[in-house]
């Protein structure tokens, strides 16, 4: 890994992802400006900052929906052989396993739990043979695994449309978790949740890192207490703090561009 003998001394967590120096402007209007994001492997990661701050812009760079006018986005090997993701198509960061989960959740409202499972196990295998695929025993018990992670185990046979909206959203992230992706990245995974959901979906991103590597995008600042390790503050496209939850919590910068709005942004909702 190149890059590591450039790291500081005390880093012993290798470097999963590196954002670097990357620019991406719209129509003039600069989205990303000089950013520089480093991710560990195995650390949870939460991304805060106001409306427009360039979050989902963000993402969409990382997995090659949107392209930088400048920078790398580089997607640490363990064998050295480092990828360069800003090369790559967005299905090509896909494969490497960089999966993401959008708000809205994409699963088959009219398939049981448990077969949304198995079709996202076979995405790559191409609907001819998924129609006529007969999951193995290993692919059952990742499933059953997968299940109990997200805690739909006894919905396993139940349509997705019935799950509430927070089930759903659990069941998009297994979808996810079948493919046993590298890096998950995860917009906003409480809106929209009642308190109880909101508290269940920390718990369970809390137990997925080590395993993964997890960055989550979030504006509910009480979810990111309960799940905060580093956090990172993102402000006209460029990162404005990182640090503990508290620390960038009190920080005077990030209450006058961040904090200071939540109110105002929770009344026009
Ligand atoms: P956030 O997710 O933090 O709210 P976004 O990344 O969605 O912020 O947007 C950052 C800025 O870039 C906003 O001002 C937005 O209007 C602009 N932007 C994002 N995507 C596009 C696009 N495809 N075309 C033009 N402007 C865009
Ligand atoms: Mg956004």
């Amino acid at each position: 890994m190149a890059l590591m003998q450039h790291e500081p001394l005390y880093r012993d967590t290798p470097l999963i992802l590196s954002v670097s120096g990357v620019n991406k402007a719209f129509d003039g209007f600069k989205a990303i400006n000089d950013l520089n994001f480093y991710l560990e492997e195995g650390e949870l990661r939460t991304v805060i900052g106001p409306n427009g701050a360039g979050k989902s812009t963000f993402m969409d760079i990382i997995t090659g929906r949107t392209r930088p006018d400048e920078g790398t986005v580089t997607l640490h090997e363990n064998d050295g052989h480092d990828k360069d993701l800003t090369k790559l198509r967005e299905f090509e960061i896909n494969r490497l396993g960089i999966g993401r989960k959008f708000q809205t959740p994409s699963i088959y409202k009219s398939h049981t739990v448990y077969d949304n499972l198995v079709l996202s196990l076979n995405r790559d295998r191409g609907v001819f043979k998924t129609l006529f695929y007969r999951e193995t025993a290993a692919d059952r018990e990742l499933i059953m695994e997968v299940l109990k992670t997200v805690r739909l185990d006894s919905r396993a046979q139940d349509l997705a449309g019935l799950l509430s909206h927070g089930q759903k959203q659990w069941l998009e992230i297994g979808m996810l978790l079948a493919q046993d992706p590298r890096i998950l990245l995860i917009d906003e995974p409480a809106a929209g949740m009642s308190d109880e959901e909101t508290d269940r979906t920390g718990e369970l991103l809390l137990s997925l890192e080590k395993k993964h590597s997890l960055i989550v995008i979030e504006h509910d600042m009480e979810f990111i207490r309960q799940i905060a390790r580093k956090v990172t503050v993102l402000h006209q496209g460029h990162v404005l703090k990182e640090g503990t939850f508290e620390k960038v919590k009190s920080d005077p910068q990030v209450i006058e561009v961040y904090l200071g709005r939540q109110g105002k942004k929770d009344e026009s909702k």
